[in-house]
C-alpha cells in the first residue's frame, strides 16, 4: 500500500531536498555518524566547516580513535556540548576496539555505543547501510506533532511512544535513505519552530495544525514545575495625620532598593510586635489575602492594616525609612504589590492629607 504521507515527502525531496551537503557525498557510515553526531542540536550551516576539519584531520575511524582527546576537543572548539566530543572519541575506540573498525548495521547495536540514540542509530541505518529504520530527531518530533495534532511534551514517554509509532508506521521499505533526509531538512527548512511554511509544505493538505491554525502548539511544551508558595504581612502602619510608613529594600533580593510595606513572617504576633516597635495600634484589621507571583515563587501576601494611635518617636527600622502621603506622593520607587496597596489606601482615606 502506498503511504500517501511518505510519498509526498520523497516528492518534495526530489525537487527541494538537500543533497550536497558535505556527508552526502562518499557515504560511509564513518561519515554519516560523524556528521548526525555534529547536527545533534547544532545547524547544518555551522556543522559545514567542522565536518570538514575534522574528516580532512581524521579520514578514519581509526585516525579518530587513534587521536589524543585533548586535539579532539580542540578540534571541536565551539561546537558547544562538549560531552558530544568526548563520546565520539569514546564511540570511535570502541568501534575500533569491539567491532574491527566497522560501525555495526543494527540500530540495536548502534544505539549501545556511546552518544548514539535510538534516532542517530536509525540515521545512521537508513543514511548509510540504506536499510531500514525510523528516525525521531527534534525536527521530525515537530513535523509529526503538527501533523497529527500530538498533545504533550515528547519528553514524556506517552506522548513520545505516539510520535516514535507514526514515525515507524511512515517509514518507508524504499528509498528510506532519501525520506530520513527529506524528514530532517523539512523540519529544518518548512516546519521551523516559529514560522512554519505551510504554503510550501508537501504535508499540508493532510495537517491537523495547519487545518486549526494551531502550529505553535504543537510540540508541547515542557510542563512547568510548581513554583513554590511563600506568605507573608505587609504592615500598612498609618499614622493619625494619615501618612504610610514605607521602608527601602536592601539592594539585593526581592524588590531591590524599592520602597515597600514593612514585611513580617506569617507566625508574627502582629499586635505585640506593633506595640513593641511602633506604639499601641488603635485599630488592626487583616485584609484579604492575594498572590503575586514572581518567576521563582509565589507570594501570598496578607496586608495588615494599622491605624497607630500616636506617631512613634523614631521607628526602628534596620534601613532607610519615610512617611509617605498617598495624596502627595514622593516620587520614589515602589513595588507593584505596594503600589496596588497604596491606590486602595487612596481611595479609603480621601481626607487624608
Ligand atoms: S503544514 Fe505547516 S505545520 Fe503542518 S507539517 Fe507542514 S509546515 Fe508543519
Amino acid at each position: 500500500m502506498t503511504d500517501v504521507f511518505s510519498k509526498a515527502v520523497l516528492a518534495w525531496f526530489d525537487e527541494h531536498g538537500r543533497k550536497h551537503l558535505p556527508w552526502q557525498h562518499d557515504v560511509t557510515p564513518y561519515r554519516v555518524w560523524l556528521s548526525e553526531i555534529m547536527l545533534q542540536q547544532t545547524q547544518v550551516a555551522t556543522v559545514i566547516p567542522y565536518f570538514e576539519r575534522f574528516t580532512e584531520q581524521y579520514p578514519t575511524v581509526q585516525a579518530l580513535a587513534a587521536a589524543p582527546l585533548d586535539e579532539v576537543l580542540h578540534l571541536w572548539t565551539g561546537l558547544g556540548y562538549y560531552a558530544r566530543a568526548r563520546n565520539l572519541h569514546k564511540c570511535a575506540q570502541q568501534v575500533v576496539t569491539n567491532h574491527a573498525g566497522k560501525f555495526p548495521d543494527t540500530v540495536e547495536q548502534l544505539a549501545e555505543l556511546p552518544g548514539i540514540g535510538e534516532s542517530t542509530a536509525g540515521a545512521i541505518v537508513s543514511i548509510a547501510f540504506e536499510k531500514h529504520a525510523a528516525i525521531l530527531d527534534g525536527n521530525v518530533k515537530r513535523v509529526l506533532a503538527r501533523y497529527y495534532a500530538i498533545d504533550g511534551w515528547p519528553g514524556q514517554s506517552g506522548p513520545l511512544k505516539v510520535l516514535w509509532d507514526k514515525a515507524r508506521l511512515h517509514t518507508p521499505q524504499q528509498r528510506c535513505n532519501h525520506y530520513t533526509q527529506a524528514m530532517m531538512d523539512l523540519g529544518a527548512t518548512l516546519c521551523t519552530r516559529t514560522k512554519p511554511a505551510c504554503e510550501r509544505c508537501p504535508l499540508g493538505d493532510g495537517c491537523v495544525a495547519r487545518a486549526t491554525g494551531r502550529q505553535l502548539d504543537y510540540p508541547g511544551k515542557k510542563p512547568k514545575k510548581d513554583k513554590p508558595v511563600k506568605s507573608t504581612y505587609l504592615l500598612m502602619l498609618r499614622a493619625p495625620t494619615g501618612e504610610l510608613l514605607l521602608q527601602q529594600r536592601p539592594a539585593v533580593g526581592i524588590w531591590g532598593g524599592l520602597w515597600s510595606f514593612p514585611e513580617y513572617p506569617m507566625d508574627t504576633d502582629l499586635n505585640a510586635e506593633c506595640a513593641q516597635r511602633y506604639g499601641q495600634p488603635n485599630t488592626l484589621e487583616l485584609w484579604d489575602c492575594y498572590r503575586h507571583t514572581f518567576s521563582h515563587y509565589h507570594l501570598d501576601i496578607t496586608p495588615a492594616y494599622i491605624e497607630l494611635a500616636a506617631l512613634p518617636d523614631q521607628v526602628m527600622e534596620a534601613g532607610p525609612s519615610l512617611w509617605y502621603n498617598v495624596h502627595q506622593p514622593e516620587s520614589v520607587g515602589l513595588a507593584a504589590p505596594v503600589k496596588r496597596l497604596l491606590e486602595k489606601l487612596a481611595e479609603l482615606d480621601p481626607l487624608a492629607s
